[in-house]
Protein backbone atom coordinates (compact mmCIF):
# COMPACT_ATOMS: atom_id res chain seq x y z
CA UNK A 1 0.00 0.00 0.00
CA UNK A 2 1.24 3.51 -0.83
CA UNK A 3 1.53 5.86 1.76
CA UNK A 4 -0.47 8.68 2.09
CA UNK A 5 0.89 12.37 0.46
CA UNK A 6 0.10 14.62 3.34
CA UNK A 7 1.08 18.43 2.61
CA UNK A 8 1.23 20.45 5.88
CA UNK A 9 1.24 24.53 4.76
CA UNK A 10 2.97 26.97 6.74
CA UNK A 11 6.37 26.22 8.61
CA UNK A 12 5.07 27.77 11.98
CA UNK A 13 5.02 26.03 15.84
CA UNK A 14 1.75 24.02 14.23
CA UNK A 15 2.84 23.05 10.94
CA UNK A 16 6.46 21.84 12.39
CA UNK A 17 5.02 19.76 15.23
CA UNK A 18 3.07 18.38 13.06
CA UNK A 19 5.70 17.13 10.61
CA UNK A 20 7.91 16.31 13.50
CA UNK A 21 5.45 13.95 14.82
CA UNK A 22 4.61 12.26 11.82
CA UNK A 23 8.35 11.95 11.08
CA UNK A 24 8.99 10.66 14.06
CA UNK A 25 6.47 7.78 13.60
CA UNK A 26 8.62 6.70 9.88
CA UNK A 27 5.74 9.07 8.08
CA UNK A 28 6.72 11.07 4.61
CA UNK A 29 5.29 14.55 5.14
CA UNK A 30 6.48 17.79 3.04
CA UNK A 31 6.08 21.48 4.61
CA UNK A 32 4.94 24.12 2.30
CA UNK A 33 5.96 27.55 3.32
CA UNK A 34 5.56 30.66 1.60
CA UNK A 35 9.11 32.49 3.51
CA UNK A 36 11.90 31.32 1.29
CA UNK A 37 14.12 30.42 3.66
CA UNK A 38 14.35 29.65 7.69
CA UNK A 39 16.02 33.15 7.70
CA UNK A 40 13.78 35.68 5.20
CA UNK A 41 12.06 37.17 8.34
CA UNK A 42 12.55 38.26 11.90
CA UNK A 43 10.36 35.76 13.92
CA UNK A 44 9.57 38.16 16.34
CA UNK A 45 9.02 37.73 19.99
CA UNK A 46 9.59 35.85 22.99
CA UNK A 47 6.50 32.87 23.68
CA UNK A 48 5.55 31.23 27.38
CA UNK A 49 5.42 27.64 26.61
CA UNK A 50 3.16 26.04 29.65
CA UNK A 51 3.78 22.63 31.34
CA UNK A 52 0.34 21.13 30.40
CA UNK A 53 0.37 22.22 26.84
CA UNK A 54 3.07 23.29 25.05
CA UNK A 55 5.86 21.51 27.02
CA UNK A 56 3.64 18.57 27.16
CA UNK A 57 3.25 18.83 23.12
CA UNK A 58 7.22 19.29 23.18
CA UNK A 59 7.89 16.15 25.31
CA UNK A 60 5.59 14.15 23.34
CA UNK A 61 7.83 15.53 20.02
CA UNK A 62 11.44 15.01 22.12
CA UNK A 63 12.27 18.22 21.68
CA UNK A 64 11.65 19.12 25.74
CA UNK A 65 15.54 18.55 26.72
CA UNK A 66 16.56 20.87 24.07
CA UNK A 67 13.65 23.38 25.02
CA UNK A 68 15.06 23.35 28.51
CA UNK A 69 18.59 24.27 27.30
CA UNK A 70 17.07 27.83 25.59
CA UNK A 71 14.34 28.33 28.19
CA UNK A 72 14.40 31.29 30.25
CA UNK A 73 12.61 30.34 33.58
CA UNK A 74 13.62 33.79 35.13
CA UNK A 75 11.17 35.38 31.73
CA UNK A 76 8.02 34.27 34.11
CA UNK A 77 8.90 37.63 36.46
CA UNK A 78 5.61 40.15 35.90
CA UNK A 79 5.89 43.36 36.87
CA UNK A 80 2.98 45.92 36.82
CA UNK A 81 3.57 49.57 36.80
CA UNK A 82 1.86 52.99 37.58
CA UNK A 83 1.87 54.58 34.15
CA UNK A 84 2.20 57.71 36.21
CA UNK A 85 5.08 57.22 38.37
CA UNK A 86 6.47 53.63 37.57
CA UNK A 87 5.62 52.66 41.07
CA UNK A 88 5.49 48.57 41.15
CA UNK A 89 1.60 47.97 41.78
CA UNK A 90 2.39 44.14 41.45
CA UNK A 91 5.12 41.97 41.22
CA UNK A 92 5.42 38.54 40.59
CA UNK A 93 8.63 36.81 40.64
CA UNK A 94 9.15 33.27 39.78
CA UNK A 95 10.28 30.54 42.62
CA UNK A 96 13.81 28.75 42.26
CA UNK A 97 12.07 25.94 40.41
CA UNK A 98 8.92 27.27 38.94
CA UNK A 99 9.07 26.50 36.08
CA UNK A 100 5.42 26.48 35.02
CA UNK A 101 5.63 29.23 31.71
CA UNK A 102 9.68 29.45 31.08
CA UNK A 103 10.20 31.93 27.72
CA UNK A 104 11.44 30.69 24.67
CA UNK A 105 12.46 33.41 22.06
CA UNK A 106 10.01 32.39 18.34
CA UNK A 107 13.14 31.97 16.54
CA UNK A 108 14.72 29.70 18.88
CA UNK A 109 11.32 27.43 19.29
CA UNK A 110 11.41 27.40 15.12
CA UNK A 111 15.09 27.07 14.84
CA UNK A 112 14.47 23.57 17.24
CA UNK A 113 11.49 22.22 15.50
CA UNK A 114 13.36 22.65 11.76
CA UNK A 115 16.47 21.34 13.27
CA UNK A 116 14.47 17.54 14.35
CA UNK A 117 13.37 17.36 10.44
CA UNK A 118 14.80 15.48 7.56
CA UNK A 119 16.80 17.36 5.63
CA UNK A 120 14.26 18.47 2.83
CA UNK A 121 11.30 18.29 4.40
CA UNK A 122 10.21 22.21 4.27
CA UNK A 123 9.83 23.30 0.73
CA UNK A 124 10.41 27.03 0.79
CA UNK A 125 9.41 29.98 -0.95
CA UNK A 126 6.27 28.30 -1.90
CA UNK A 127 3.08 29.87 -0.92
CA UNK A 128 -0.23 27.91 -1.74
CA UNK A 129 -3.23 30.50 -2.97
CA UNK A 130 -5.83 27.72 -2.32
CA UNK A 131 -7.07 24.26 -1.43
CA UNK A 132 -10.18 22.11 -3.08
CA UNK A 133 -11.33 18.97 -1.26
CA UNK A 134 -11.94 17.19 -4.18
CA UNK A 135 -14.76 14.73 -2.72
CA UNK A 136 -13.07 11.62 -2.94
CA UNK A 137 -10.66 12.39 0.45
CA UNK A 138 -7.60 13.82 -2.00
CA UNK A 139 -7.29 17.39 -1.69
CA UNK A 140 -5.50 20.05 -4.71
CA UNK A 141 -3.21 22.41 -3.75
CA UNK A 142 -2.70 25.61 -5.95
CA UNK A 143 -0.12 27.42 -5.34
CA UNK A 144 0.87 31.07 -6.06
CA UNK A 145 3.02 30.48 -8.86
CA UNK A 146 0.10 28.28 -10.45
CA UNK A 147 1.77 25.15 -10.34
CA UNK A 148 -1.13 22.57 -8.72
CA UNK A 149 -0.38 19.28 -6.68
CA UNK A 150 -2.94 16.45 -5.64
CA UNK A 151 -2.40 14.92 -2.02
CA UNK A 152 -4.51 12.75 0.64
CA UNK A 153 -4.48 15.13 3.24
CA UNK A 154 -3.71 18.85 3.62
CA UNK A 155 -3.06 20.52 7.13
CA UNK A 156 -3.47 23.99 7.40
CA UNK A 157 -1.17 25.39 9.70
CA UNK A 158 -0.57 28.53 7.80
CA UNK A 159 -1.94 30.84 10.49
CA UNK A 160 -4.09 33.63 10.95
CA UNK A 161 -5.41 34.82 7.25
CA UNK A 162 -4.89 30.98 6.53
CA UNK A 163 -5.76 30.00 2.44
CA UNK A 164 -6.55 26.64 3.59
CA UNK A 165 -9.60 27.66 5.66
CA UNK A 166 -11.71 28.48 3.27
CA UNK A 167 -11.78 24.20 1.44
CA UNK A 168 -13.78 23.99 5.10
CA UNK A 169 -15.03 26.88 6.54
CA UNK A 170 -16.41 30.15 5.79
CA UNK A 171 -15.13 32.25 8.78
CA UNK A 172 -12.79 35.10 8.95
CA UNK A 173 -10.95 36.68 11.43
CA UNK A 174 -13.00 40.01 13.07
CA UNK A 175 -10.69 42.96 14.19
CA UNK A 176 -10.90 42.95 18.24
CA UNK A 177 -10.90 46.94 18.67
CA UNK A 178 -7.63 46.46 19.60
CA UNK A 179 -3.69 47.18 17.68
CA UNK A 180 -0.75 46.70 19.02
CA UNK A 181 2.08 49.06 17.90
CA UNK A 182 5.16 46.77 18.10
CA UNK A 183 8.76 48.55 18.07
CA UNK A 184 12.19 46.42 19.79
CA UNK A 185 15.25 47.94 21.61
CA UNK A 186 18.74 46.22 21.49
CA UNK A 187 21.60 45.46 24.26
CA UNK A 188 19.41 46.70 26.77
CA UNK A 189 21.59 45.90 29.74
CA UNK A 190 24.66 47.61 28.54
CA UNK A 191 22.86 50.61 26.38
CA UNK A 192 19.76 51.08 28.76
CA UNK A 193 20.70 50.07 31.93
CA UNK A 194 17.75 51.89 33.70
CA UNK A 195 15.37 50.72 30.73
CA UNK A 196 16.67 47.30 31.74
CA UNK A 197 15.62 47.35 35.33
CA UNK A 198 12.47 48.29 34.69
CA UNK A 199 11.80 45.27 32.14
CA UNK A 200 13.06 43.11 34.53
CA UNK A 201 14.10 39.66 33.24
CA UNK A 202 10.26 38.94 32.03
CA UNK A 203 7.30 41.07 31.21
CA UNK A 204 6.68 44.50 32.49
CA UNK A 205 3.42 46.19 31.75
CA UNK A 206 1.67 49.55 32.72
CA UNK A 207 -2.07 50.31 31.30
CA UNK A 208 -4.55 53.40 32.01
CA UNK A 209 -8.11 54.06 30.26
CA UNK A 210 -7.42 51.81 27.66
CA UNK A 211 -3.95 52.00 26.29
CA UNK A 212 -1.36 49.95 27.58
CA UNK A 213 2.59 49.73 26.94
CA UNK A 214 4.13 45.88 27.29
CA UNK A 215 7.36 45.57 27.51
CA UNK A 216 9.35 41.90 27.10
CA UNK A 217 12.76 40.54 27.64
CA UNK A 218 13.70 38.16 25.06
CA UNK A 219 17.64 36.63 24.97
CA UNK A 220 20.37 38.18 24.51
CA UNK A 221 19.47 41.94 25.71
CA UNK A 222 16.87 42.16 23.18
CA UNK A 223 13.14 44.06 24.25
CA UNK A 224 9.96 43.92 22.70
CA UNK A 225 7.42 47.04 22.79
CA UNK A 226 4.29 46.79 22.26
CA UNK A 227 1.78 49.69 22.84
CA UNK A 228 -1.67 48.46 22.70
CA UNK A 229 -4.11 50.72 22.06
CA UNK A 230 -8.14 50.60 21.68
CA UNK A 231 -8.77 52.33 18.56
CA UNK A 232 -10.55 51.77 14.92
CA UNK A 233 -8.72 49.84 12.71
CA UNK A 234 -7.99 52.72 10.50
CA UNK A 235 -6.22 55.01 13.13
CA UNK A 236 -2.95 55.46 11.41
CA UNK A 237 -5.00 57.17 8.36
CA UNK A 238 -7.19 59.30 10.79
CA UNK A 239 -4.10 60.08 12.20
CA UNK A 240 -2.29 61.02 8.90
CA UNK A 241 0.70 58.94 9.60
CA UNK A 242 2.29 56.97 7.41
CA UNK A 243 3.55 54.02 9.47
CA UNK A 244 6.95 53.48 8.41
CA UNK A 245 7.98 57.28 9.25
CA UNK A 246 9.25 55.92 12.52
CA UNK A 247 9.39 59.94 14.02
CA UNK A 248 6.31 60.68 13.16
CA UNK A 249 4.63 57.17 14.78
CA UNK A 250 6.85 58.01 17.67
CA UNK A 251 5.71 61.56 17.85
CA UNK A 252 1.71 60.35 17.73
CA UNK A 253 2.48 57.52 20.32
CA UNK A 254 4.15 59.96 22.55
CA UNK A 255 1.03 62.52 21.99
CA UNK A 256 -1.22 59.57 22.89
CA UNK A 257 1.09 58.38 26.33
CA UNK A 258 1.23 62.13 26.93
CA UNK A 259 1.17 62.11 31.32
CA UNK A 260 3.03 58.98 31.79
CA UNK A 261 6.39 58.40 33.52
CA UNK A 262 9.32 59.76 31.19
CA UNK A 263 11.11 56.41 32.08
CA UNK A 264 7.92 54.55 30.27
CA UNK A 265 8.00 56.95 27.39
CA UNK A 266 12.13 56.05 26.89
CA UNK A 267 10.91 52.56 25.66
CA UNK A 268 8.98 54.57 22.82
CA UNK A 269 11.99 57.10 22.73
CA UNK A 270 14.88 54.66 22.57
CA UNK A 271 13.90 52.33 20.24
CA UNK A 272 16.16 50.75 17.38
CA UNK A 273 13.55 49.60 14.95
CA UNK A 274 10.86 50.75 13.24
CA UNK A 275 7.06 50.71 14.58
CA UNK A 276 4.77 47.79 13.14
CA UNK A 277 1.16 47.92 13.29
CA UNK A 278 -0.40 44.50 14.46
CA UNK A 279 -4.28 45.21 14.62
CA UNK A 280 -5.76 41.63 16.59
CA UNK A 281 -8.23 39.92 15.18
CA UNK A 282 -10.10 37.03 16.30
CA UNK A 283 -12.12 34.02 14.52
CA UNK A 284 -15.21 33.12 16.24
CA UNK A 285 -15.21 31.27 19.16
CA UNK A 286 -16.15 28.08 19.36
CA UNK A 287 -15.54 27.87 15.48
CA UNK A 288 -16.02 24.63 14.09
CA UNK A 289 -16.85 23.01 10.92
CA UNK A 290 -18.37 19.86 9.31
CA UNK A 291 -15.75 17.15 8.58
CA UNK A 292 -14.06 17.67 5.29
CA UNK A 293 -12.09 14.57 4.18
CA UNK A 294 -8.94 15.81 2.71
CA UNK A 295 -8.43 18.80 5.00
CA UNK A 296 -8.01 20.15 7.68
CA UNK A 297 -6.28 23.30 10.55
CA UNK A 298 -4.19 23.62 13.06
CA UNK A 299 -3.29 26.52 15.36
CA UNK A 300 -4.21 30.37 14.39
CA UNK A 301 -5.71 28.73 11.13
CA UNK A 302 -8.57 26.78 13.14
CA UNK A 303 -9.00 29.05 15.98
CA UNK A 304 -7.31 32.45 16.39
CA UNK A 305 -7.30 34.14 19.55
CA UNK A 306 -6.52 37.11 21.71
CA UNK A 307 -2.83 37.20 22.55
CA UNK A 308 -2.55 36.07 26.19
CA UNK A 309 -0.19 33.68 25.66
CA UNK A 310 -1.76 30.24 24.95
CA UNK A 311 -1.66 30.50 20.66
CA UNK A 312 1.64 28.74 20.65
CA UNK A 313 0.70 26.75 23.49
CA UNK A 314 -2.34 25.40 21.21
CA UNK A 315 -0.80 25.05 18.12
CA UNK A 316 1.92 23.07 19.35
CA UNK A 317 -0.73 20.71 21.28
CA UNK A 318 -2.73 20.43 17.81
CA UNK A 319 0.21 19.40 15.54
CA UNK A 320 1.81 16.92 18.19
CA UNK A 321 -1.87 15.29 18.49
CA UNK A 322 -2.65 15.44 14.83
CA UNK A 323 0.80 13.48 13.91
CA UNK A 324 0.18 11.08 16.61
CA UNK A 325 -3.52 10.56 15.48
CA UNK A 326 -2.15 9.77 11.79
CA UNK A 327 0.54 7.79 13.10
CA UNK A 328 -1.72 5.45 14.92
CA UNK A 329 -4.68 5.05 13.15
CA UNK A 330 -4.69 2.73 9.52
CA UNK A 331 -7.27 5.17 8.32
CA UNK A 332 -6.45 8.50 7.32
CA UNK A 333 -9.70 10.15 7.45
CA UNK A 334 -10.56 8.52 11.28
CA UNK A 335 -7.16 9.65 12.42
CA UNK A 336 -8.51 13.25 11.40
CA UNK A 337 -11.65 13.10 12.98
CA UNK A 338 -10.19 11.93 16.14
CA UNK A 339 -7.70 14.73 15.93
CA UNK A 340 -10.86 17.43 15.08
CA UNK A 341 -12.88 15.54 17.58
CA UNK A 342 -10.00 17.00 20.78
CA UNK A 343 -9.12 19.87 19.28
CA UNK A 344 -12.18 21.55 18.65
CA UNK A 345 -13.90 21.57 22.12
CA UNK A 346 -10.38 22.59 23.79
CA UNK A 347 -10.11 25.65 20.98
CA UNK A 348 -13.35 26.36 21.95
CA UNK A 349 -12.85 26.10 25.39
CA UNK A 350 -10.19 28.26 25.55
CA UNK A 351 -11.47 31.03 22.98
CA UNK A 352 -14.47 31.65 25.68
CA UNK A 353 -11.96 31.85 28.42
CA UNK A 354 -9.84 34.57 26.44
CA UNK A 355 -13.60 36.85 26.05
CA UNK A 356 -14.56 35.94 29.40
CA UNK A 357 -10.60 37.40 30.29
CA UNK A 358 -11.32 40.02 27.83
CA UNK A 359 -14.33 41.08 29.62
CA UNK A 360 -12.45 40.90 33.27
CA UNK A 361 -9.53 42.78 32.20
CA UNK A 362 -11.29 45.61 31.01
CA UNK A 363 -10.27 47.76 34.44
CA UNK A 364 -6.92 48.30 34.61
CA UNK A 365 -6.41 46.49 37.64
CA UNK A 366 -3.01 44.64 38.07
CA UNK A 367 -3.41 40.88 37.09
CA UNK A 368 -2.02 37.37 38.64
CA UNK A 369 -0.22 36.55 35.09
CA UNK A 370 0.20 33.05 36.18
CA UNK A 371 -2.99 32.11 37.37
CA UNK A 372 -4.57 33.84 33.62
CA UNK A 373 -2.33 31.09 32.40
CA UNK A 374 -3.35 28.33 34.44
CA UNK A 375 -7.02 29.14 34.08
CA UNK A 376 -6.35 29.47 30.02
CA UNK A 377 -5.19 26.08 30.17
CA UNK A 378 -7.07 24.36 32.24
CA UNK A 379 -10.21 25.59 30.45
CA UNK A 380 -8.87 23.93 27.37
CA UNK A 381 -7.65 20.98 28.55
CA UNK A 382 -10.95 19.99 30.65
CA UNK A 383 -13.28 20.95 27.78
CA UNK A 384 -15.65 18.07 26.96
CA UNK A 385 -17.71 18.40 23.52
CA UNK A 386 -20.29 15.83 21.88
CA UNK A 387 -18.30 13.08 19.63
CA UNK A 388 -18.97 14.60 16.23
CA UNK A 389 -18.44 11.20 14.63
C1 LIG B 1 2.44 39.90 19.82
C2 LIG B 1 2.04 38.47 20.04
C3 LIG B 1 2.55 37.79 21.14
C4 LIG B 1 2.18 36.45 21.35
N1 LIG B 1 2.66 35.82 22.45
C5 LIG B 1 2.32 34.54 22.68
C6 LIG B 1 2.81 33.81 23.83
O1 LIG B 1 3.57 34.34 24.66
N2 LIG B 1 2.44 32.52 24.00
C7 LIG B 1 1.61 31.89 23.10
O2 LIG B 1 1.28 30.71 23.30
N3 LIG B 1 1.14 32.54 22.01
C8 LIG B 1 1.46 33.83 21.76
N4 LIG B 1 0.99 34.47 20.67
C9 LIG B 1 0.17 33.74 19.70
C10 LIG B 1 1.05 32.87 18.81
O3 LIG B 1 2.03 33.69 18.19
C11 LIG B 1 0.26 32.16 17.71
O4 LIG B 1 -0.90 31.60 18.27
C12 LIG B 1 1.11 31.04 17.07
O5 LIG B 1 2.24 31.57 16.42
C13 LIG B 1 0.27 30.24 16.07
O6 LIG B 1 1.09 29.28 15.46
P1 LIG B 1 0.70 28.71 14.03
O7 LIG B 1 1.73 27.68 13.70
O8 LIG B 1 -0.72 28.29 14.04
O9 LIG B 1 0.76 29.95 13.03
P2 LIG B 1 1.93 30.98 12.70
O10 LIG B 1 2.91 31.08 13.81
O11 LIG B 1 1.25 32.22 12.25
O12 LIG B 1 2.69 30.32 11.46
C14 LIG B 1 2.09 30.26 10.19
C15 LIG B 1 3.16 29.95 9.13
O13 LIG B 1 2.50 29.78 7.87
C16 LIG B 1 3.16 30.54 6.87
N5 LIG B 1 2.16 30.88 5.85
C17 LIG B 1 1.16 31.78 5.97
N6 LIG B 1 0.40 31.82 4.85
C18 LIG B 1 0.96 30.91 4.00
C19 LIG B 1 0.62 30.48 2.67
N7 LIG B 1 -0.42 30.99 2.02
N8 LIG B 1 1.39 29.51 2.09
C20 LIG B 1 2.45 28.97 2.77
N9 LIG B 1 2.82 29.36 4.01
C21 LIG B 1 2.07 30.30 4.63
C22 LIG B 1 3.71 31.75 7.62
O14 LIG B 1 4.77 32.36 6.91
C23 LIG B 1 4.16 31.11 8.94
O15 LIG B 1 5.47 30.58 8.86
C24 LIG B 1 1.31 35.81 20.44
C25 LIG B 1 0.82 36.49 19.33
C26 LIG B 1 1.16 37.83 19.13
C27 LIG B 1 0.59 38.57 17.94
Amino acid sequence: MRSPRIAVIGAGPGGLACARALQAHGHAVTVYERETSRHARWQGGTLDLHADTGQAALRALGLYERFRDLARPEGQEHRALDPATAALRRHDRPGATDDYAPEIDRGQLRTLLLDSLAEGTVAWGRAVSGVTALGDGAARLRFADGVTEDVDLVVGADGAWSRVRPAVSEATPAYLGTSMVETFLDDVDRRHPALARLVGDGTMVAESDGRSLFAQRNSGGHVRVYALLDVPLDWHVAAGLELDDTAAVRAHLLGLFDGWHDSLLDLLRHNDGGFVNRPLHMLPAGHAWEHVPGVTLVGDAAHLMPPYGIGANLALLDGADLGQALASHADLDEAVRAYENTMLPRSAAAAAACLELSEALADDVPVDVDAVRRYLNDRALHSHAPDRG
